[in-house]
């Protein structure tokens, strides 16, 4: 009798051990998968989109659908402000988003209100600001479907509609919206979709 009782009372425990881990493992694996996917998922969207040809020198547009080049550009790219990079496209920056959409540039010295160009020429679509998220932001599109986003700024100095081009000051760097301090947020999309912005910048650095 009494052994019968020990038996049972090891095989319960042995199961409970069983419930408890696969418990664990239940309520962390879509969390981690969740992450892995995000990270592997951004970087293929972000190669489908856009590819750079070394040989031209040219940045290729691709359909988002079939894939094939659609535009090749070989335009005048400048980084948006000089600065170190903090944070770069496709890390994770929890807990602000499983993925980063964009590059961060910060001051050496964590000082605000260093200029922002646009990296590339066009026209303004969005100038204002936010309580969350980009906080005071700029959005430039520059056609072929290629828009760009500058973020968490301190001051504005365009419209939506005004023509801007490399070595134009759009506004100053900041901390505004979900930021922990000074940096700008820098993010290139196409077709709506975040790219990885070094596909247009290469692989230097913003001094
Ligand atoms: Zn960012």
């Amino acid at each position: 009798m009494m052994i019968f009782k020990l038996i049972n009372l090891w095989n319960f425990r042995r199961e409970l051990k069983f419930v408890i881990v696969s418990f664990l493992i239940a309520i962390s694996l879509p969390f981690i998968a969740v992450i892995i996917l995000m990270n592997v998922g951004i970087n293929i969207v972000s190669d489908s989109l856009t590819s750079f040809d070394s040989k031209t020198n040219k940045v290729q547009i691709h359909d988002p659908l079939t894939g094939e080049v659609v535009k090749e550009i070989s335009p005048a790219v400048t980084w948006p402000v000089k600065g170190v990079i903090t944070l770069e496209f496709g890390q994770s920056d929890l807990p602000y988003e499983v993925f980063h959409t964009g590059i961060d540039i910060a001051n050496p010295f964590g000082k605000q209100g260093d200029p922002i160009t646009p990296f590339m020429k066009g026209k303004v679509t969005y100038a204002g600001e936010i309580f969350w998220g980009f906080g005071k932001h700029i959005i430039i599109d520059h056609g072929n479907n290629v828009t760009s986003i500058y973020g968490h700024l301190s001051k504005i100095f365009v419209y939506p509609g005004e023509e801007v081009k490399p070595g134009d000051i759009i506004g100053l760097e900041g901390s505004t919206g979900w930021s922990t301090g000074p940096h700008l947020h820098f993010q290139i999309n196409v077709y709506g979709l975040p790219i990885n912005p070094r596909v247009f910048l290469g692989e230097g650095n913003p001094n």
